[in-house]
């Protein structure tokens, strides 16, 4: 029986001298991936689109790759650099010139909430849940719905957010758990109500189906103003 060999499963196949070429290949390369980064325009990364997110994928690779396999030269990951980096400024430069092509690579903003209503198909439409949408709603410190005027989800998955001013404010759906998880289709305090699934409110006395999105569970609305 023959044990585990230190020396491959430390080294692979190289010689001892290939670790000095991988510290030159990984200089090198660093170099060009930072150059490359820098010339596509891109000033930072927060939240990729979709389209980005190929990109970063089709690089990623070719990066990584040169850096330690002696196999694989510097040249060809250079030219997959110049290509996938010239396609995308090709790509941002259409983008910005034609709208359609715009949606077409990178989606378009879509209004979750418009006007105070939540926008129920447009929300079914986007791969968002429900727990994941008042999550982002907390974060920004929204206590309920009827503190929101818009909501729209940006193409690159952020949701950017207008308020009502306190005057405005309406009684809505609590986002919190404490209260929200109390949404029930018995109704034990008659009153004004918010629907547990489109945030529809109405007066709500005794068990009933949301006028809006015809579903049965309820919650009671609050209407308190928004602390920043
Ligand atoms: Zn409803």
């Amino acid at each position: 029986m023959q044990g585990i060999e230190i020396k491959s499963l430390l080294l692979g196949d190289e010689p001892l001298s290939f670790l000095l070429e991988v510290l030159l290949r990984s200089v090198i390369m660093f170099c060009f991936i930072l150059t490359a980064l820098r010339t596509s325009g891109k000033r930072g990364i927060k939240q990729l689109s979709i389209f980005e997110l190929v990109i970063i994928i089709g690089l990623g690779s070719a990066a990584g790759d040169p850096m330690f396999y002696k196999d694989v030269g510097i040249i060809p990951a250079v030219i997959v650099f110049i290509v996938v980096v010239g396609l995308y400024r090709a790509v941002t430069w259409l983008s910005g010139k034609y709208l359609p092509f715009e949606q077409l690579i990178e989606g378009k903003p879509i209004y979750l909430i418009r006007n105070g209503k939540f926008s129920i198909e447009d929300f079914d439409k986007e791969d968002l849940s429900q727990d994941e949408f008042f999550a982002e709603l907390r974060i920004t410190n929204v206590e309920h719905l009827g503190q929101v005027r818009n909501a729209i989800i940006e193409t690159s998955g952020a949701i950017s957010l207008l308020y009502y001013e306190d005057k405005d404010v309406k009684p809505g759906l609590p986002l919190y758990p404490d209260l929200y998880l109390k949404k029930s289709v018995e109704i034990y305090h008659p009153g004004l109500h918010a629907c547990a699934y489109c945030g529809n409110t109405e007066e709500v006395n005794e068990p009933k189906t949301c006028s809006v999105c015809k579903r049965k569970e309820w919650v009671l609305a609050i209407k308190t103003l928004r602390r920043t």
